[in-house]
């Protein structure tokens, strides 16, 4: 345990560093897109296809320092009850877009609700980070699994959370797998294993921080050349709606 929690709180400094030098880095680019704004209406010929690289530039690290913003973000976002099921179920077809025509979608959302107390707009982005993984690590084509159910924990497993029924969210692929090394870093901020221009190495460390924010848990299983399989697993809200249920909702809205 207490390794486990040296390593929250080494990933907690490097997001409020990563969010300070964010923050500094948004100004300064404000600055030299607004200059290059200026320089438009003098600039002509040549200077102004160079002026157009300066722009470029300037809006792609914006949109990195943008999302180095929101990996940061600690203030609280709004939390309600939200059914996991739903997330899914409404996200299909966004993700379907996302991830090209080689790669096939199969979405299994479990038959009953899943109410979970979380922000809406972030389980789409776990969802999301997740299923951009799996299909960049399927460039040949293969299958994405996308799974809801309920799970249960009990006193003896593996994960640092109390026993009891959990809403489990599965993601698994049928792509490259990784490494042990890979798999030990993978949370890390800032670690990637793609090219500079297209993995920022901060997807799946905001995942660990939206799951972490909401008393959950993520595992991952990998086998190169195989696959990969994630699986999230979050407080209940209320009792599933399929079992006796007391009416008092397990945990309130207003948490964490
Ligand atoms: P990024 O996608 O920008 O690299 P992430 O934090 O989302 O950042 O992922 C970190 C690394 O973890 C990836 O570069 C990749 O090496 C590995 N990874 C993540 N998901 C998968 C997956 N489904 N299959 C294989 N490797 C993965």
């Amino acid at each position: 345990a207490r390794q486990r929690s040296a390593r929250a709180a080494r990933l907690e400094s490097l997001g409020q560093l990563a969010g300070g030098i964010a923050h500094d880095f948004n100004n300064l680019l404000a600055i030299i897109l607004n200059y290059a704004d200026f320089l438009a209406e003098e600039v002509t010929g040549e200077g102004t296809r160079d002026l157009a690289r300066i722009r470029d530039a300037a809006d792609r690290a914006k949109s990195l320092t943008g999302q180095l913003l929101v990996f940061a973000k600690r203030e609280p976002t709004k939390v309600e009850v939200v059914d996991l099921n739903e997330v899914v179920t409404d996200a299909g077809e966004l993700l379907s877009r996302t991830i090209g025509a080689n790669v096939r979608l199969v979405c299994r959302p479990r038959n009953h609700a899943l109410p979970v107390c979380a922000n809406r707009g972030r389980l789409d982005q776990i969802l999301l980070n997740l299923v951009i993984n799996a299909r960049d690590a399927m460039p040949d084509g293969g299958v994405v699994v996308v799974e809801t159910d309920l799970a249960e924990v009990c006193a003896g497993d593996a994960t640092p959370l109390p026993p009891g029924p959990y809403a489990r969210l599965t993601v698994s692929d049928t792509g490259t797998g990784m490494t042990a090394e890979v798999r030990d870093r993978l949370f890390e901020p800032f670690f990637t294993t793609k090219p500079a221009d297209q993995g920022t190495g901060l997807g799946l460390a905001t995942v660990y921080g939206i799951v972490g924010d909401a008393d959950g848990h993520i595992g991952v299983e990998s086998t190169p050349g195989v696959g990969t399989t994630f699986r999230i697993l979050l407080p209940p809200a209320a009792e599933p709606a399929d079992q006796p249920a007391a009416p008092a909702a397990r945990r309130s809205p207003g948490h964490g």
